[in-house]
């Protein structure tokens, strides 16, 4: 029952009120034990017994003070400190949280008081986890928020999670086309290995996280010796249902509840981010390739084909350029239709694509016109390249409607490094020019101009 607004004056009232009642009750307590009612009975007798229990209550309230509030008082204290603590880690003033032993109450009861310190501290320890997981989470998307190229992203996205779960180490494997393919890996013999792996690829079809005990298919590169790992997660990396890749963190200890349902807070960062990544590559590749060939279209293609101009400056190195046009295409889109010329532009794209090296740029020019960047190539070497281009062209056919679509290509070449020659544009009329030539010359044959 409150009177006032505070505790210890309720009690003083209390107790002030316990000690007029029992210092009103005393005389007749007296009196019954055999006092005489000339003495019990007097108000000099009243008086002072209220007086006594008026005294009695002050004394009990003043001990109360002293033991129960000043300890609520200390517990109080602290209280606030550590409310400082974590408010300045929440606003991230500063960077410790509430591990240490400063940001605990010390329990020396055995009592409700002690069982409030108990609770507190672990109200405490339960708060600044959840405080630092935040935090773990925030500076994990953070990092994620800067990258948006896959290599990098999966790089720096290992390296964090590695540090965040304690794992000795990990890979992170992209989906491609039904496949998974190797984006970054830590401490891992072998990583490569894991895009063949059976329990992977499995995995593609469950999208179901698995905890494998002893994984016989890991081995650990360690400095000293390679070790196999005593628990193995394989996460997959989901968004909107389907699969974005898969997370493998290795550890030579059981990882612990903590870790794993961390890793859930971790993946949904890491899916966005995959998902921002891929569509940017996609939007990227959207730009840089043109959709009837799959080659790069004019625009980015003659850009790579200036770096590779700048390369070969820069290194000294030999650069080698062939234009190619297909012959009488006109007549093919006359006598097949425009759907068939197409049909036709794309299978000599891809005979093309398939005679060159990885290095080497090939773009779509004009409408069947052809560019291709040989680095490191010689004229000689260019000349050998375009004869094979030609002859696979040639030896390649499209059926259509019972019939064989045969075309040939005539091609020109060039090389570099020449006197006169200063930029990759010029290199590009040069090939042009051979181009007319072996079309004047006859066609279906290398010019080197
Ligand atoms: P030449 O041997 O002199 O190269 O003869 P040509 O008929 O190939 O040369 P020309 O430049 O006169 O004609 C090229 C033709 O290519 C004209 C155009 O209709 C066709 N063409 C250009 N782009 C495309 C395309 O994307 N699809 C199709 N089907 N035809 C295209
Ligand atoms: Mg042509
Ligand atoms: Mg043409």
């Amino acid at each position: 029952m409150r009177i006032t607004n505070k505790i210890f004056n309720d009690l003083a009232i209390y107790m002030v009120l316990l000690g007029i009642g029992i210092g009103l009750a005393f005389p007749f307590f007296c009196l019954a034990l055999g006092v005489p009612s000339q003495v019990a009975l007097t108000p000099t007798f009243f008086l002072s017994c209220i007086v006594a229990g008026i005294l009695l209550s002050f004394l009990n309230i003043t001990l109360a003070r002293k033991t129960v509030g000043s300890r609520i008082g200390l517990v109080s204290g602290k209280m606030k400190q550590i409310e400082g603590l974590l408010k300045d880690k929440r606003d991230g003033i500063s960077e410790d949280g509430c591990e240490s032993e400063d940001c605990m109450i010390t329990v020396d009861s055995e009592d409700e008081l002690g069982e409030c310190a108990r609770s507190f501290n672990s109200l405490v320890m339960t708060l600044s986890e959840v405080l630092e997981l935040n935090s773990e989470i925030q500076r994990f998307s953070e990092m994620l928020t800067s990258h948006l190229e896959i290599d990098a992203l999966s790089r720096e996205a290992l390296n964090q999670l590695i540090l965040n779960t304690g794992a000795v180490g990990g890979a992170l494997l992209i989906e491609k086309s039904g496949e998974l393919a190797l984006k970054a890996a830590v401490s891992i013999r072998e990583p490569e290995l894991l895009e063949e792996n059976r329990r992977l690829l499995s995995m593609m079809n469950s999208h179901d996280r698995q905890v494998i005990r002893l994984p016989a298919d890991v081995i650990m590169d360690a400095v000293i010796a390679d070790f196999r790992p005593q628990e193995l997660i394989v996460e997959p990396i989901t968004y909107k249902n389907s699969l974005l890749g898969v997370l493998i963190l290795a550890n030579n200890e059981p990882f612990g509840d903590q870790v794993v349902s961390k890793l859930d807070f971790f993946n949904r960062e890491l899916s966005l981010a995959f998902r921002n990544a891929i569509t940017h590559e996609q939007m990227r590749l959207f730009a840089a390739v043109d959709t009837l060939t799959g080659l790069y279209n004019r625009r980015f293609g003659v850009r790579r084909v200036n770096e590779e101009f700048g390369r070969a400056i820069r290194y000294n190195m030999p650069l080698s350029l062939l234009m190619f046009d297909i012959d009488h295409f006109k007549t093919v889109n006359d006598t097949y239709g425009h759907m068939t010329g197409d049909k036709v532009l794309a299978s000599v794209a891809r005979v093309a694509s398939s005679s060159i090296r990885e290095g080497d740029v090939l773009l779509r020019y004009g409408g069947e016109e052809f560019l291709c960047a040989l680095p490191g190539a010689s004229l000689s070497d260019a000349t050998m390249i375009g004869e094979r281009i030609r002859n696979m062209v040639m030896d390649s056919h499209l059926d259509f409607a019972e019939q064989v679509i045969r075309v040939t290509v005539s091609i020109g070449a060039v090389d570099y490094p020449r006197d006169y020659i200063s930029s990759s544009d010029q290199m590009i009329s040069l090939a042009d020019e051979a181009m007319y030539a072996a079309k004047n010359a006859g066609r279906n044959r290398v010019v080197a101009g």
